[in-house]
């Protein structure tokens, strides 16, 4: 029996539609802040896609370009400017900095005024998080990620979960998400010892490792609801994910395309926070 494929460009594309009605039915325009910092291209990609979903939905967008050679004062100047513009609502810092800037990344998200930290990044909003408050702001990817396990099901309450990741960007903030939804949780990485047989535990597996296809079909328990969530670029140029699409999606229930699956909802969830920020 083959999965059902649960398909992250169709109800990215529902939860858009729902958000545009909702920006335009605010009073005033919520608006998000890019800052972009050198001239990586995979950033310059990813802020040109998320700058035209926000025209789409009718959020303005403000794109602050930065050169490599910027240094930690200006960036910081740049933030501490949006953090007090009340046009806005949101402020994104795309990720990784230029390498000269790496030991200061961490102290300069922490500088984003959590109200307006729509990657939820901050301590606070991960902290909010940590301790189940529902006004934080969620990180985007494992927001998307949970909203898709539950276009299958709705209530995970008892479930096993594993998480195979655990960066603060991802790992972290999904685990904690599914333990808020009662799910027994474990969140393996590169030092667990027998992975294959913990995932085989697992009714719910999500996957953010940035391993091409580590996942095959042994490691999954029939029926069990697969999340990839790795975007790994072949040397073919052709992208994929950390899990063996081809061979898993004969034993799972559910599984996300590569592309196709949770990369359209991590936008989604981005303008979402966004929203929901501009009309806090
Ligand atoms: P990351 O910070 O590099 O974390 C990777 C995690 O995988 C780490 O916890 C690491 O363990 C673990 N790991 C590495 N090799 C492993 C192995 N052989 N067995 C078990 N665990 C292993 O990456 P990330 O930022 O969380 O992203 C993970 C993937 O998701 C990447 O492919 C990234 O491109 C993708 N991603 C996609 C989206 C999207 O919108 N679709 C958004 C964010 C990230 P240790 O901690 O022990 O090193």
């Amino acid at each position: 029996m083959s999965a059902q494929i649960i398909n992250g460009k169709d109800i990215a594309a529902a939860l858009r539609q729902d958000i545009a009605k909702r920006v335009s039915a605010l009073p005033d325009k919520s608006g998000l802040a890019v800052i972009l910092v050198g001239d990586n291209p995979a950033s310059h990609i990813y802020v040109s896609s998320k700058i035209k979903a926000c025209a789409e939905v009718g959020i303005v967008s403000y794109e602050h370009a930065l050169p490599a050679s910027a240094t930690e004062t200006d960036i910081r100047h740049v933030i501490q400017n949006l953090n007090v513009n009340p046009k806005i609502h949101g402020i994104l810092l795309q990720l990784p900095l230029p390498d000269h800037l790496a030991g200061v990344q961490e102290s300069l998200v922490q500088a984003i005024a959590p109200n307006k930290d729509v990657d939820g990044l901050t301590i606070t909003n991960a902290g909010k998080l940590f301790l189940g408050m529902k006004d934080g702001m969620v990180p985007c990817t494992p927001q998307g990620s949970l909203r898709l396990i539950k276009s299958v099901r709705e209530n995970l309450s008892g479930l096993k979960a594993v998480v195979i990741g655990r960066s603060n960007l991802f790992g972290k903030p999904m685990a904690q998400l599914l333990l808020a939804e009662h799910c027994t949780v474990t969140t393996a990485h590169s030092k667990t010892s027998d992975l294959p047989a913990l995932c085989r535990s697992a009714d719910i597996l999500v996957c953010a490792i940035g391993k091409p296809r580590l996942v095959k079909a042994e490691w999954v328990k029939p029926g069990a609801i697969v999340i990839d969530v790795g975007i790994n670029r072949l040397e073919t140029g052709k992208i994929c994910g950390d899990v063996d699409f081809d061979s898993v999606q004969q034993v799972a229930g559910y599984i996300t395309p590569v592309p196709g699956g949770v990369g359209p909802m991590t936008i989604a969830c981005l303008l979402l926070n966004t929203l929901n920020a501009a009309s806090a």
